[in-house]
């Protein structure tokens, strides 16, 4: 244990923290999953988080922020498999460490399949904010969301998802896009809308390098990351449903991230910042990594039982690995008309060259490229209503208007106006 220290100038006053206490353990074995082959790097270890470096993680970490409201957020590998009473313990010891007048969200990301009535009883009383990784309906999760069997796992997926909506526990989707789901944006947002009845959906990109360490090496993927043509076809995808449907019901976190672009608010995700380094991992021996997707040797910081968190997060070591985000940006993305939203995007994708030959360009740039300009004009329409501000969700029936207008207006031989491609008479206009 450390005695408690004045936070290091330098520090950021808030900071992200996604506490790992199984490490990579996990009860199931995604195929395109980055985190199981970490278990390596700790060849010896039981994979369960002390008391001692959990009551050392929660006061530094609270001690650590300088903002009314934090967040103790649970990952993994798959966090429920400690039990619940590692939990309890957590909830305790936040209620024992946290600041007077300080509001603490406790969130934590799982496969909800070995979810009960016992856990979802603790989350709805803790007001435990979970995060469910699915990816689509049966089929399209199933893909490769399988245990260590290569048994499929969305039965057991919704069994935890019907657990959690019975005992009202607030509940987020966290869907990944490759090449099993890509090519059906609708379907996946349908689904998690109109069956899940999920508020908040978060997509990421499985962009999986093909190499033999594990690690984000090498300019080579998998045959299940998503192309990125496919991405950007993905978004624009769910975004066109959304718009007309959805603004103001549903969020999406990365078009809700977009729209802070567009306002010209200070960007509030990682990967369309032009720096990053203010969002670590945590290992269950207190390792403390540079990024959830940077836990590999060269960027372990060091650990919290013998140099202050604050120290860490401060360091140059760190301080350099976010500035690296925006220095290392090719001069092809400094110049993209789009780069006030995109900003490069994570620098895990980074590795393929610009059409000038620089490296440092995104794996998904021509999806990034592609749906930001394809979303320009209702983003600045929603950006308009916000300025004066109205609800960017009068878009749906200003889209609508537009719409009703454009189809009437439309010549037999005109362009469909619903993007179709295809002549007005033989689309839309079949019936005039
Ligand atoms: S549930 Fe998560 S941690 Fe477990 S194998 Fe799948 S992607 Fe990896
Ligand atoms: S590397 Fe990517 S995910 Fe990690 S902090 Fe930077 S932008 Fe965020
Ligand atoms: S869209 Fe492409 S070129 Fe533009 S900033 Fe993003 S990665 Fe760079």
């Amino acid at each position: 244990m450390i005695d408690s220290e004045p936070i290091r100038t330098g520090s950021p006053p808030a900071f992200h923290l996604l506490a790992k206490p199984t490490g990579a353990v996990c009860n199931l074995a995604c195929e395109y999953c980055f985190f199981l082959s970490k278990e390596e790097l700790y060849p010896d270890s039981p994979f369960r988080m002390t008391d001692e470096v959990l009551e050392e993680y929660i006061r530094q970490y609270l001690e650590a922020q300088s903002v009314p409201e934090a967040t103790i957020a649970w990952q993994g590998g798959e966090p429920t498999m400690m039990g619940l009473d590692f939990f309890r313990r957590s909830v305790e010891l936040v209620e024992k460490h946290k600041k007077p007048e300080m509001t603490v969200q406790h969130t934590m990301q799982t496969n909800a399949t070995l979810l009960d009535d016992e856990w979802c009883e603790f989350f709805k009383e803790h007001n435990f904010l979970i995060g469910i990784s699915i990816d689509g309906p049966a089929e399209l999760h199933n893909a490769y969301r399988v245990d260590k069997g290569g048994n499929p796992s969305f039965d057991r997926v919704m069994r935890g998802l019907d657990l959690m909506k019975k005992h009202e526990v607030d509940f987020n989707v966290l869907c990944t896009v490759h090449a099993a789901n890509g090519d059906y944006p609708v379907e996946v947002y349908r689904f998690f809308r109109d069956e899940l009845e999920a508020e908040f959906i978060q997509l990421i990109a499985i962009v999986e390098r093909d190499n033999e360490t594990g690690f984000q090496e090498g300019n080579e993927v998998t045959e299940r990351s998503v192309k990125p043509e496919q991405w950007g076809n993905f978004l624009m995808g769910v975004f066109d449903e959304w718009v007309r449907r959805d603004v103001g019901k549903t969020y999406v976190q990365l078009f809700d991230v977009a729209l802070g672009n567009w306002v010209g608010a200070p960007p509030s995700l990682c990967v369309f910042s032009p720096t990053c380094g203010t969002a670590l991992a945590l290992e269950h021996n207190g390792d403390l990594y540079s990024c959830d997707h940077f836990v590999e040797p060269n960027y372990l910081l060091g650990n919290i039982a013998e140099t202050q968190m604050t120290e860490l997060v401060a360091s140059d070591e760190q301080q350099k690995f976010g500035r690296d985000k925006l220095d290392g940006l090719p001069s092809y993305c400094q110049e993209c008309e789009v780069c006030f939203a995109c900003h490069g995007g994570c620098p895990k994708n980074r590795f393929v060259e610009t059409p000038d030959g620089q490296p440092g360009l995104n794996y998904l740039c021509v999806g990034y490229k592609a749906f930001f300009h394809y979303i320009d004009q209702p983003m600045r329409i929603m950006a308009d209503l916000l300025r004066r501000d109205r609800a960017p969700a009068e878009i749906m029936q200003i889209l609508e208007a537009g719409e009703q207008k454009a189809f009437a207006e439309a010549g037999r031989n005109d362009p469909c106006p619903c993007g179709s491609g295809r002549k007005f008479k033989h689309c839309h206009g079949r019936d005039r």
